[in-house]
């Protein structure tokens, strides 16, 4: 983003607040992180367990209770690469990185604005609430903080398939 861009690029008004693209994003993560946590616990529910350990047998089995076959390959026989991939990305471990996204995402967007002692110098989107300092003249982020979280946040959705479309 170049020198002049202070105003978000494509901040908009949607009445008010504010509403960014970064906060479009944010909404459209929180969804797709419901969605992926959904079809997770279907997944587990459907074997009967969210934990899926790749049997040397060639299946790939749910454990707690362990029994359910979840998947095996052609002949009766699922190659271990592609079991072990499998089982390392069971409903669990999934639902574990979605727990995780989501405090991860909590905290790139509770990232505060530059506040200094001298308010002329403090960041002009800096709200005592929100960031615990006020300023002279409010508008929009010159601390880079909404570039970094949003690139952040683009990064983190892009995980979960957020493309340039999606907006
Ligand atoms: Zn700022």
């Amino acid at each position: 983003m170049g020198q002049r861009a202070r105003r978000p690029r494509d901040a908009r008004l949607v009445g008010e607040p504010l509403v960014t693209d970064t906060d479009q994003m944010v909404t459209w993560l929180r969804a797709a992180m419901d969605a992926a946590k959904h079809r997770a616990e279907e997944a587990a529910a459907d074997t009967g367990s969210a934990n899926w350990e790749y049997q040397p047998s060639g299946i790939l089995d749910a454990m707690e209770p362990a029994g359910f076959m979840v998947a095996t390959g052609s002949q009766d026989f699922l190659e271990p690469e592609r079991g072990q991939f499998m089982a390392a990305n069971d409903p669990a471990a999934v639902l574990r990185r979605i727990a995780a996204d989501r405090q991860l995402l909590d905290d790139l967007i509770a990232e505060q604005h530059n506040v200094v002692e001298d308010p002329a110098y403090t960041c002009p989107a800096a709200t005592t609430e929100r960031d615990g300092g006020r300023n002279y003249h409010p508008g929009p982020c010159n601390c880079a903080r909404d570039e970094r979280v949003h690139r952040r946040v683009r990064l983190l959705a892009e995980g979960y398939g957020w493309t340039e479309e999606e907006r």
